[in-house]
């Protein structure tokens, strides 16, 4: 074993964002990923499991990442919506949790419901996996 050095750790990284999609790092000035255009994600909170984030990364399908973000589900917590994001991360199918608006006060950061949001690509494979309307109200006559 070769001693190498960990570099990269401290303060600087605490603000770069990193792309929900790809797992591609971005400087903090960024809004959303040069490859996806994902809405970039602060990669501070997940820092420590960075091969975690890749390992996940590497099973999105390219084919579901594209397009506008679409909401296909509201979850009723942080809870349900780390559920359903593993739920639509088995499919291949990258996500974005956004907190509910109305919600985003601060006693509420922990406990309000979120919206999940998926590329529009991936939309309709992501309705299916969850196999849940989310009470959206948007009859998708797919089937
Ligand atoms: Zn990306």
């Amino acid at each position: 074993m070769s001693a190498q050095p960990h570099r990269g750790d401290g303060a600087a990284e605490a603000e770069q964002l990193v792309c929900p999609s790809c797992a591609r790092v971005h400087p903090p000035h960024e809004r959303f990923c040069a490859d996806c255009g994902m809405p970039l994600v602060h990669a501070a909170r997940e820092q420590r499991q960075p091969s975690a984030r890749q390992r996940r990364a590497r099973k999105i399908k390219p084919q579901y990442a594209e397009g506008e973000l679409v909401k296909v589900a509201r979850a009723q917590n942080e809870t349900e919506a780390r559920f359903l994001e593993g739920l639509l991360l088995e499919e291949g199918i990258p996500c974005l949790l956004r907190r509910s608006r109305g919600f985003d006060v601060a006693e509420m950061l922990a406990a309000g419901p979120r919206d999940v949001l998926v590329p529009a690509s991936g939309a309709e494979a992501a309705r299916e996996a969850l196999a849940w309307d989310g009470g959206a109200g948007e009859a998708d006559v797919s089937t």
